[in-house]
């Protein structure tokens, strides 16, 4: 994770209306220039942005979301065996760039907006708890946890997730800060999922994420303090010898005590056709690699290195 110190925004746009929910945001950026606006859309939303540029150095937008809190998870993604799943964006966009993310084929703006009225959030989360139990994937258009420093949504969510045990949670991540967490409480209704991939594919195709190591250091952390903690393969990228993602799984088992991991997903690289278009239009010389017969050979070697565990996969691509 980039610390909190090397994280900087030359401008904040705020939302007037939910000025009273930024002091402790804002006293993180005393250098920035703050700007206050009538509605986030006024920045995030405007024509003619281009994605790459803002990339290079983001503004934060602070902001209060209306209408939807709550939708319902994409047939592409996994549900691991519930029968309702939802996600929230309760932040747009990310620290990391990872070349394949699907937010530059979304949005057209690369700044980074978090929507503070987070109690909004839990009331459509109570709401949709009164149908039943359901799971909730709550790092989706972002990397929650490597924002924890900033924002502290998990502790927000931590606790009001402690009372609502029908709502089971996944915050997925490619973030090696499991340090700002790491004093919270367990939850059994609370799973952090590394998303990993061989160093080698981490840095042709993710940009500025963590090495491998320093996921496994986490995760060795994370399971240490009791947490519930996935391994997530997906997007599996092939590569032209199987050796690169044998290294891997050997390096994983040596260095995680599997047996107390909760499971492992994984998955080919898909994307809604219209977001790839967008991005392989900005990003022409993006070469993902998705030969089938060697993901499915992929596929085998995590049967082979992990057969003790549940394996929620996405076999077909
Ligand atoms: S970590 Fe996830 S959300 Fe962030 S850039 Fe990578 S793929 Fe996108």
């Amino acid at each position: 994770m980039k610390a909190l110190k090397t994280v900087c925004f030359k401008h904040i746009y705020v939302e007037k209306n939910i000025k009273d929910k930024t002091k402790d945001i804002l006293e993180k950026f005393s250098d920035s220039e703050i700007i206050y606006i009538d509605n986030y859309l006024e920045i995030f939303g405007r024509k003619k942005q281009s994605f790459a540029f803002q990339k290079k150095n983001p503004s934060l937008i602070l902001a209060k979301k209306n209408g939807k809190f709550l939708y319902p998870n994409p047939p592409y993604c996994q549900n691991f065996g519930f029968e309702r799943s939802f996600y929230t964006s309760i932040i747009l966009n990310c620290l990391f760039d990872c070349s394949y993310c699907f937010l530059k084929g979304m949005y057209d703006s690369a700044n980074i907006v978090f929507f503070l009225n987070i109690e909004d959030f839990f009331l459509e989360l109570e709401k949709e708890e009164q149908n039943g139990n359901f799971l909730l994937f709550l790092s989706y258009d972002t990397d929650l946890l490597s924002f924890e420093n900033i924002c502290g949504f998990i502790h927000k969510f931590h606790n009001f997730l402690s009372k609502h045990k029908n709502i089971t949670t996944e915050i997925r991540t490619k973030s090696s800060n499991f340090s700002s967490i790491e004093h919270l409480k367990p939850l059994d209704n609370l799973i952090l999922a590394w998303s990993l991939l061989p160093d080698e594919i981490i840095k042709e195709f993710e940009n500025s994420t963590p090495p491998l190591k320093n996921r496994l250091f986490a995760i060795n952390k994370a399971i240490e303090k009791g947490w519930k903690v996935r391994l997530v393969f997906d997007p599996i990228i092939t590569t032209d010898s199987i050796k690169i993602y044998e290294k891997f799984f050997k390096k994983i088992s040596l260095s995680i005590d599997i047996s107390k991991i909760l499971d492992i997903s994984c998955g080919p690289f898909r994307m809604n056709q219209k977001y790839l278009k967008k991005i392989l239009s900005l990003f022409s010389d993006l070469k993902i690699r998705t030969d089938k017969e060697m993901y499915h050979k992929i596929i085998e070697q995590i049967k082979l290195t992990f057969s003790n565990k549940i394996l929620y996969s996405i076999y077909d691509t």
